[in-house]
């Protein structure tokens, strides 16, 4: 069966790289019945905070990225890391290594003298036991001088290290405490992780992990080294090509849903599918569409995807998400009533709109109330000869049967009688109903309003 996880640092937020690198170690599981594993990598107790890893837990469950079990805690499993080194003693993949900081430094200046480049060589690492003094060391793996590591990897292709540029590494320090390399490749070995997708700017530090897993006799993950994504001028990504917090996305209102196909596009393609679901995504994840360049963002298609999400999701559902996004941002939750009416209007609201606040702004004339405040437009379209029209509207709207086709003879006999095309009237009437003379159709309001607070919005423009 296959085991993914995602493993991140908890330094900061959750980065929108973070997102993608999560999500495809998800659909990748989610597509075999697999399991998808979370763990939290705070071994560096200065730089983890508690904050940062509820932050993560927070982007992730947004993006509706669930995983399986509880979330791993790489530091309160220091002593699992430094019982796999002690074990890589016995076997002899790993030395006691007595060198002092001096003594290291020392090697790497007269090898600079030299001229040359030598990765250090410790001299404990042939040393008779017999010899060892009673002071601190560091547990270094006995790396392969010769030969060559090689990477299998399902996005790289076959990548080959040189041994001799490797040094034998720190697996445990002298207080006892792990390393970054051993930590990763203990803590995968036992959550049983079978495929590890991450960013490749940790291609290097799979050869390294390669050798802890050959010294403990443990089976090698496969390898997936996804490319970073870039700005949309092709340069790593920065703060100055826009926002790179996952939250942030969900705080400018981009429905989640849309947010997970544009990250699933993000670097990997299935022929020339833009537009998918989550059911097809999972269907079509595989290893084998991931890109080899780096992938750059690109803002236009996010909206493009969000806006086809919108308009293709389940109208409670995207209710249900729009009163997320208002808590998110502060704003008060919407009354029953108005719930009640945005149900009913969802099916014009979300059509063509690309984010929340956009929708949001289409549903202005259900969530204001009168007196309805108009901007500059729709106090302009309500001139004197409109307002007349308006007036001499609510007789009629008071006796009609309030169905599409009856206020359409009403709005199109009122144009006629006054000489006027249809959208001359259209602009008054969006002007009384929404404040605004860009609005969802006059009839998708007047339905969704009701008959009783329309004539009441009508009368009050036209006084
Ligand atoms: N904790 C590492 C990071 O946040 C990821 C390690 C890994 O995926 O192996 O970059």
């Amino acid at each position: 069966p296959v085991v993914t996880r995602f493993a991140p640092s908890p330094t900061g937020y959750l980065h929108i790289g973070g997102g993608r690198t999560a999500l495809f170690n998800w659909l990748y599981a989610r597509g075999r019945g697999g399991k998808f594993l979370l763990r939290i990598e705070d071994t560096d107790r200065e730089r983890s905070t508690p904050e940062a890893t509820a932050a993560i837990l927070r982007g992730l469950t947004w993006l509706g990225l669930d995983w399986d079990g509880d979330v791993v805690s790489q530091f309160e499993r220091k002593d699992r890391h430094a019982e796999v080194a002690h074990e890589m003693l016995a076997r002899g993949t790993a030395y006691k290594c007595f060198s002092t900081q001096e003594e290291i430094a020392a090697f790497r200046a007269e090898a600079e003298a030299r001229g040359s480049y030598a990765v250090f060589q410790s001299p404990w690492r042939d040393a008779d036991p017999a010899t060892h003094p009673d002071a601190p060391y560091v547990i270094r793996m006995r790396a392969p001088r010769s030969g060559e590591t090689v990477i299998e990897d399902q996005v790289q292709g076959r990548v080959v290290i040189q041994n001799a540029t490797l040094d034998d590494m720190i697996c445990l320090r002298s207080d006892a405490t792990p390393t970054y390399m051993l930590a990763v490749v203990v803590d995968d070995h036992d959550m049983g992780v079978t495929h590890v997708i991450r960013g490749d700017d940790h291609l290097n530090n799979a050869a390294r992990q390669q050798m802890i897993y050959d010294a403990m006799g443990w089976k090698i993950p496969v390898w997936a080294h996804i490319p970073l994504i870039h700005g949309p001028d092709g340069k790593k990504l920065s703060k100055r090509h826009g926002a790179l917090g996952v939250e942030e996305y969900q705080a400018m209102g981009y429905p989640a849903a849309g947010m997970r196909n544009y990250l699933t596009r993000l670097g990997w393609a299935h022929g020339d599918a833009e537009f998918f679901t989550s059911a097809q995504a999972k269907d079509w994840f595989d290893l084998k569409g991931i890109g080899r360049a780096p992938a750059r963002l690109d803002f236009k298609k996010l909206e493009n995807l969000c806006g086809q999400h919108i308009a293709a999701g389940d109208d409670a559902a995207l209710l249900h998400e729009l009163e997320a996004f208002l808590a998110v941002t502060g704003a008060p939750a919407l009354t029953e009533a108005q719930r009640g009416l945005m149900l009913a209007g969802m099916p014009s609201l979300k059509d063509r709109a690309k984010t929340f606040p956009e929708l949001i702004e289409k549903a202005r004339y259900i969530l204001t109330s009168r007196p309805i405040l108009r901007d500059e437009a729709a106090e302009k379209a309500l001139d004197a000869v409109s307002r007349g029209i308006l007036q001499s509207l609510t007789p009629q709207l008071r006796n009609a049967s309030w169905t599409k086709e009856d206020l359409e003879a009403i709005l199109t006999g009122a144009a006629a009688d006054a000489g006027i095309g249809f959208g001359k009237l259209a602009a008054p009437l969006r002007a009384a109903l929404a404040g605004r003379t860009v609005s969802p159709s006059v009839y998708d309001m007047m339905l969704v309003i009701g008959q009783d607070e329309t004539i009441a919005r009508l009368e009050e423009a036209a006084a």
